[in-house]
């Protein structure tokens, strides 16, 4: 399964729910999702990063959703096998 796949059942397992919900809403709970992600990092337990790094994807796929947007054909669009700012397949830019 590829991005738009796992967007594609994200949408009929919740876009019911979402659409309900509203963007702003549905971005307050990926920002949450965001916060447990970062909050495993240190605890170094495999299972519970890999639990979080999925919420996160969901949650991406659920705003996506209601905001419809195809998130594998933007993504695609933009990091089109190079760096989007520098243009170099091996990205070249400063570090900031
Ligand atoms: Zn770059």
């Amino acid at each position: 399964m590829e991005v738009k796949g796992f967007q594609e059942l994200m949408r009929q397992i919740y876009f019911h729910r979402d659409s309900k919900r509203g963007a702003y809403g549905t971005f307050l709970w990926l920002l949450e999702e965001v916060a447990e992600l970062g909050k495993a990092i240190p605890q170094n337990d495999r299972k519970n990063l890999e639990d979080e790094f999925a919420d996160v994807l969901a949650w991406l796929c659920s705003l996506a959703n209601v905001l419809n947007i195809d998130l594998e054909k933007a993504a695609l669009a933009k990091y089109a096998g190079k760096c989007p700012k520098c243009g170099f397949k091996v990205c070249r830019c400063p570090e900031a």
